[in-house]
């Protein structure tokens, strides 16, 4: 008998709606094919709930997601919300606080270039030899995002980057247990040339390293680590980075990868509970248009699977199951290179359901 796992799902607004239908159809396929058994629930959040709800995290979405054992998040925000005040916008009042809410302190984006796709790449084919396969971790829920005081005063403006010693242990941990399973060798990102908090930063990441004897750490100040990342990002396993230098770089580490639309993400607390989505955002200049890349929803689905209910078969199953279709030459248009087929999200998303 398998267990029967409570998934909250929040389609959000933009593309959000149309990639996680096909996520659905990914997961209706997993319970087909194996002893899973779950059970969904939607809920409103962000753009959609403010215009049902009057807020972007009403009360109720928070209480279903906590009582569940996952969270499958779409994508939130766009033009029709950018004209309230900014404390209301859905990425303000709903992302920032979701994270808060739900203890979510760790972001891991895997930037992973599929070898179909190298010709898809901004970048040169001889850089790449073939591929690339990072982690970044980031922390979610500190640093110059959520210091206080936060506030303007007429021609002034003030944000506050403050980090803990335990905010960076917990992070520096997840960071090092990654780069245990993986190619053992950890970059850490800071500003210590410049900034105090990140000499603390890169003082706790060292003392965490003597836990972890077996994980290579070389630390690198940000400005230097978006050089290197175009310049060499086959020389990077896991990156671990604070709030706001971890939204930077792994914007780019994924466009490296050929487009935002093929990028998942998990965010994670302290127990197996967690909160996944794709790297980008609500895409509004394609919404509605039947055209964006559903990998990015359905990886996630899969680093639900992995992380929340320790089913690493299950993600490497959705993994080969889009291996598969992009062997064959499917392509959604944002990953279309010439001599491959063109099909929209929804031919996408029934092609990894048939192939899993
Ligand atoms: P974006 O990530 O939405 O789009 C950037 C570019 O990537 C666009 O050209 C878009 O078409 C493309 N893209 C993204 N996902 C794609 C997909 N699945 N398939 C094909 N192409 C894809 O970033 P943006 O334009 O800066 O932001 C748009 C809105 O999304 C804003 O309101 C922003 O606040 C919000 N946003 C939300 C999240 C989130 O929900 N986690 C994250 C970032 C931005």
């Amino acid at each position: 008998m398998g267990n029967n796992y409570n998934i909250a799902v929040l389609p959000g607004d933009g593309i959000g709606p149309e990639v996680m239908a096909e996520a659905l159809k990914v997961l209706d396929r997993i319970k087909g094919v194996s002893n899973i058994s779950c059970t969904t629930q939607e809920a409103d959040f962000g753009g959609i709930a403010i215009d049902n709800h009057r807020e972007a995290l009403p009360e109720s979405t928070l209480k279903l997601c906590k009582n569940s054992d996952a969270v499958l998040l779409g994508s939130i925000g766009g033009p029709a919300w950018e004209n309230l005040p900014p404390e209301q916008q859905p990425e303000r009042a709903g992302l920032l606080p979701i994270r808060k809410e739900l203890g979510l302190f760790a972001n891991l984006r895997p930037a992973i270039i599929f070898p179909q796709l190298t010709a898809a790449s901004p970048l040169k084919e001889e850089i790449l030899h073939g591929g690339m396969d990072l982690l970044v971790v980031r922390e979610l829920t500190g640093g110059i995002y959520f210091g206080i005081p936060k506030m303007r005063e007429g021609d002034r403006a003030l944000d506050t980057l403050v980090y803990t010693k335990s905010e960076i242990e917990k992070i520096a941990h997840i960071a090092f247990k990654a780069a245990k399973q993986r190619k053992g060798k950890l970059t850490s990102i800071d500003k210590a040339n410049v900034l105090t908090s990140m000499v603390l930063w890169r003082e706790v990441v060292t003392g965490v390293a003597k836990e972890y004897p077996e994980v290579e750490l070389n630390h690198m100040y940000v400005d230097n680590g978006a050089m290197q990342l175009v310049k060499n990002p086959r020389q990077f396993d896991v990156i671990l980075c604070g709030n706001m230098f971890g939204d930077i770089l792994s914007d780019e580490a994924s466009m490296i990868t050929g487009s935002l639309g093929m990028l998942p993400s998990a965010s994670l607390g302290e127990g197996s509970f967690g909160l996944y989505e794709p790297s980008g955002g609500s895409a509004p200049d394609i919404a509605g248009r039947g055209i964006a890349n559903p990998i990015a929803q359905i990886l996630s689905l899969g680093m639900l699977f992995k992380y929340s209910f320790g089913r690493k078969d299950i993600y490497n199953v959705v993994f080969k199951a889009i291996s598969k279709v992009l062997d064959k030459g499917y392509r959604t248009k944002d990953i279309l290179t010439p001599g491959c087929r063109e099909v929209n999200t929804s031919e996408m998303g029934t092609l990894i359901a048939e192939s899993l």
